[in-house]
């Protein structure tokens, strides 16, 4: 039997592709196992071991004793479709329209799995910075578009403003942005969303835009987030991403969300409905509970996250890492060439036998003829315990000879 099929173009949009046309596994997986058979801290994968706020965790116990179990609407609870209109108006003066223009989804993967799917053509271009969040590349791959990219450089992780120019043509059918992005922590500044909105404008591109991260910033003053459809021109033509997983530490209830006028929330929403249909009712009205928290919770989720950051830093630069502050999410960025490493592929692959530390080399989430300027950089995750942070930090100075 034949074997082939558009998942073959996805695992190619993922990096996944060997030269021998098989899909090697993902680094997270090739990295958790080795952090498994070692017993190393595995700051690999983004996900928190701690659990978050109480009263969110409790709703969904409630809901479920409530008998909140069946299939809920296909465009989401009224009323969590009512708590992120009023999150969108109270945290960015940002009018939504509940009944049509909010989707639930099945996390921020499948917003933008519907999105990209409903909206994109076979030859059509959709650009994303890079490095990129790999399920950019596969679901771009999957609807049959041309992926092009736009190089965040170290060390600033900032576009070149021509280069992002010169990415826009009449092919591209999108631009899809992430901010605050994962992996380089950069909260992307309003000139260059000001700019993205302009070239969308100009070539009637539609802007879809991640914010997973949007309260995980760790300076609201200097880097605050911007979200993109906030800006003059972007509200009509912005499908706007985000999802309970990371603000609440729930990444395994996959309850995302996406905001847009209507006649693309109806364009999405018929991809959505062939794809899971609904999902996760009971932690539909927990994830509200959530979104109508005082500021002060979200506050101080960020800070906890600030106040792991640092902990995790300090370990890296004491070790001898070039640090790259993140203006928030949950990576940190560390330069492997000051230890005198060129690569940090068998870097990676060699730390959990050196350190008993797993990290995921950044050339996993930049294209292999693209990877020159990352090649010596690593991402850890420090959305862990201050004491799994702690332990990292003792076992990373030993590569130092501290
Ligand atoms: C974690 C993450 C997602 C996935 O979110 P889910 O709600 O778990 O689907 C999407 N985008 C980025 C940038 C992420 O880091």
């Amino acid at each position: 039997m034949r074997h082939t099929g558009p998942w073959l173009r996805a695992a190619e949009g993922a990096m996944l592709l060997g030269p021998d046309g098989v899909p090697a596994p993902t680094v997270f997986a090739e990295m958790s196992a080795l952090a498994a058979s070692t017993g190393s801290v595995n700051l690999g994968q983004g996900f928190p071991d701690e659990d978050g706020p109480a009263e969110v965790l409790d709703a969904a116990v409630q809901a479920i004793r409530d008998g909140v179990n069946q299939y809920p609407p296909g465009r989401g609870t009224a009323d969590l479709r009512l708590a992120i209109a009023e999150h969108q108006r109270h945290w960015y003066g940002l009018e939504v329209d509940p009944d049509q223009e909010v989707l639930v989804t099945a996390g921020a993967t499948e917003a933008l799995a519907a999105t990209l799917l409903a909206l994109v053509e076979p030859g059509d271009e959709v650009i994303t910075f890079e490095p990129f969040y790999d399920a950019y590349g596969a679901l771009i791959r999957l609807a049959g578009a041309t992926h092009v990219t736009v190089p965040l450089t170290a060390p600033d992780f900032l576009p070149d403003e021509s280069t992002l120019r010169a990415a826009f043509s009449d092919r591209t059918r999108a631009v899809l942005v992430n901010t605050p992005h994962n992996p380089t922590g950069r909260v992307l500044p309003t000139e260059v969303l000001r700019i993205v909105v302009e070239l969308a404008e100009r070539h009637d591109a539609v802007i879809i835009t991640d914010e997973v991260y949007e309260h995980l910033t760790f300076d609201t003053a200097l880097a605050p987030h911007v979200p993109v459809a906030t800006l003059p021109g972007a509200r009509e033509r912005t499908v706007t991403v985000s999802s309970a997983g990371k603000t609440f530490s729930t990444t395994g209830w996959k309850i995302g969300w996406l905001t847009a006028p209507p006649a693309l929330v109806i364009a999405i929403t018929t991809v959505k409905q062939y794809l899971t249909f609904v999902n996760g009712a009971p932690f539909q009205p927990a994830v509200a509970v959530g979104l109508r928290l005082p500021d002060t919770v979200f506050a101080g989720i960020a800070a906890d996250l600030a106040a792991k950051h640092d902990v995790l830093a300090a370990g890296l630069t004491a070790a001898g890492f070039g640090v790259h502050r993140p203006d928030g999410g949950y990576f940190v960025i560390a330069d492997t060439a000051p230890l005198g490493y060129e690569d940090a592929r068998p870097f990676c692959l060699e730390l959990p036998h050196t350190a008993g530390v797993v990290g995921v080399p950044v050339s996993a989430f930049v294209r292999p003829d693209h990877a020159a300027g990352y090649r010596s950089l690593v991402r850890f995750a420090f959305c862990k315990r201050r004491s799994v942070l702690e332990d990292a930090a003792a076992r990373l100075a030993t590569l130092s000879g501290a």
